[in-house]
């Protein structure tokens, strides 16, 4: 019997119990409700959050917990094993897991000056692991330069990613909104994989969203930090990176972050635009205009050519720069021993 073939509704199961709901968090991914063992200490709260991902329950104020089963038979009286067999008799089971919001309803992250608010006091909150300095120190950046993008590690244990939410929270920060941020049973905390973090920056050095560099590579290097789908979480976008000598005319176009930081550290502050994805190019012809460059040259990283669903994306990207008015694009094409535009100034560095 598989975990998801026996999904017992919380929700439904809390409303059997008679369990009052608050209507306003009726379709949210956690629904609170009155809880039924201490009152909340007075009537009209509702300190019983209802995890509609997991079906289970949790009171921050008693500490009560559990799942719909045992919710059901602490309330009736009953074994658990006698309250399984009436909510499956009964009760409405479903077959499947559900399935995620839809894009037309999903919450938006918060306006760029409100996200670059809680990202730099969080980061400043944060500090960056010796073996992440060692690796970023690696791909030729200074520590000068290091500390100046503001890389940090993303906090391990789940203690101190409560902390981290806690601490921006007394700070008056609100982190609805904010993607990385979520719930869990009431408490704000961070989520992601362990790494260390990539500030994206548009031209004015606001801090977009943050990109992961993932410790465990098991399924890609990089990842946005995006608490989409979780309780009072946010989604996050694929946002362009924008880095070095804003008032040169020439951009040298990439993807990731963390390569364009290191390309233009090494190549003197040359201004680098870099994509989020491959085929994240949104909003990209913006991206350019607005810095008003007369001047793109593609240093996309040699393998890209090799896969096709890639090419096919730079070939995109490639055909948006061509289209816009007034600017000049060219292909850059450097050793090819060297894979990426990084590691090629890096070997240039490295001799001179
Ligand atoms: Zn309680």
């Amino acid at each position: 019997m598989s975990r998801a073939y026996r999904k017992i509704p919380i929700v439904d199961t809390a409303r059997r119990c008679g369990l009052v709901l608050d209507p306003k968090t009726l379709g949210r991914r956690e629904v609170e409700a009155s809880c039924p063992f201490c009152h909340d200490h007075g009537p009209g709260k509702h300190h019983l959050y209802l995890n509609t991902d997991k079906d289970q329950y949790r009171c921050v104020l008693c500490g009560a917990s559990g799942n719909s089963v045992t919710l059901y038979a602490r309330t009736h009286n009953l074994s658990n094993k006698e309250a399984f067999l009436e909510l499956v008799k009964e009760g409405k089971v479903y077959h499947f897991p559900k399935q995620p919001d839809s894009p037309k309803t999903e919450k938006q992250p918060r306006p760029l000056a409100e996200r670059h608010e809680v990202y730099t006091d969080m980061l400043g909150l944060l500090s960056l692991s010796d073996e992440h300095r060692a690796n970023l120190r690696q791909r030729g950046l200074s520590d000068e330069r290091i500390e100046r993008n503001l890389y940090r590690t993303m906090p391990k244990t789940k203690e101190a990613r409560r902390l981290l939410a806690t601490l921006l929270r007394r700070s008056d920060h609100d982190l609805e909104g904010i993607p990385g941020f979520r719930t869990y049973y009431g408490d704000w905390t961070i989520v992601g994989p362990d790494g260390f973090f990539i500030p994206a920056r548009d031209k004015n050095g606001l801090i977009q969203g943050l990109k992961i560099r993932k410790n465990d590579e098991d399924d890609g290097k990089y990842r946005w930090l995006s608490s989409r789908d979780m309780p009072h979480g946010t989604r996050s976008y694929s946002w362009i990176h924008v880095t070095g000598n804003i008032h040169s005319k020439r951009a040298f176009l990439t993807e990731g972050p963390l390569k364009g930081d290191v390309a233009s550290y090494l190549s003197d502050d040359s201004l680098f635009v870099c994509l989020g994805g491959v085929s994240a190019i949104g909003n990209l012809e913006e991206v350019l205009t607005d810095l008003g460059v007369t001047e793109v040259i593609e240093a996309m990283d040699m393998d890209m050519m090799v896969n096709p669903q890639v090419r096919t994306a730079v070939l995109k990207a490639r055909a948006v720069v061509q289209g816009i008015p007034g600017i000049k694009y060219r292909k850059y094409t450097w050793n090819p021993a060297y894979n990426g535009i990084d590691d090629y100034y890096k070997s240039l560095a490295a001799t001179m």
